[in-house]
């Protein structure tokens, strides 16, 4: 049996565990020259699934010894924490912050779909004011997640979100009331949810969400805080270790992210 952390080699830190593991160590390897390698011993292994790294972890390991060293970007809260996959404000937080009081411990996954199903009923999230790079809405946010990798939980968000192009994704999902969330749930899980009317997709560099009611705030499905709150990407901040496979990355060295950045809103592939 292998026990959940980190340790570090010359120049990587090895996260062995769930995402929350691997936020744990990109807390202190981001900016640094050092890498982070995954090893993924969680429940769901979001950023392995997403990346292609093997879920065996042996098989995991096997492949660091024969891994890339490219960057991807991470995101910021200014409260000072880092992310690798998304931040999460509303009705994601909120079940985090229900499934870790009702024992998360002893019923894993179960609490967070008890929970999930619970918030469902009860949660109409708040009125909000959204600044994207500037640019300031007020929307009702039920759920807004400011992504830097496509896989949320296991479906994609979206399918342009990429963490190598210098931008977070946000998806809004507002309104209120039981038929709206439905209609979010469903076409969440049919992959359609881009298209419903009451859910907003864009990109930017920046975002501050500030409500007058707070509403929770997760990371990599950590609860860290409460609204007001703001995301600032770090475009290529993180050294990693990826399959040679890896669809993302930055190649580690000479970098030239304003073509990068650019790219991102070019429709043909760079
Ligand atoms: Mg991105």
């Amino acid at each position: 049996m292998v026990s959940q952390g980190g340790f570090l080699t010359g120049f990587a830190a090895i996260a062995g565990g769930g995402d929350g593991t691997v936020n744990e160590v990109l807390q202190g390897v981001v900016h640094t020259g050092t890498a982070l390698g995954v090893i993924p011993l969680g429940t769901a292994n979001v950023f392995a699934r997403e990346v292609g790294i093997p879920l065996d972890p042996l098989r995991a390991a096997e492949l660091l010894t024969r891994a890339e060293v490219r960057r991807l970007d991470v995101g910021l809260t200014s409260t000072g924490r880092y992310f690798l996959l998304w931040s999460g404000i509303g009705f994601d937080a909120e079940v985090t912050k229900q499934a870790e009081l009702r024992f998360k411990r002893q019923l894993g996954i179960l609490a967070y779909i008890a929970a999930a199903v619970r918030t469902f009923f009860w949660f109409e999230g708040t009125r909000a004011q959204v600044a994207l790079d500037g640019r300031k809405f007020r929307r009702r946010v039920l759920l807004m997640v400011v992504a830097n990798t496509r896989l949320y939980a296991l479906f994609p968000l979206s399918a342009q979100t990429r963490p190598d192009d210098g931008l977070f994704d946000v998806v809004l999902f507002g309104g209120r009331g039981f038929l709206t969330k439905l209609r979010h749930v469903l076409g969440f899980f049919a992959g359609k949810h881009l298209q419903l009317p009451k859910v907003l997709r864009f990109t930017a560099r920046t975002v501050s969400v500030f409500s007058s009611r707070p509403l929770p705030v997760q990371v990599d499905g950590e609860l860290i805080g409460t609204t007001p709150m703001s995301f600032y990407i770090q475009p290529a901040a993180l050294r990693i270790l990826l399959p040679p496979t890896a669809p993302y990355g930055y190649p580690d060295g000479r970098l030239n992210l304003g073509a990068r950045a650019s790219a991102a809103h070019d429709p043909s592939p760079p």
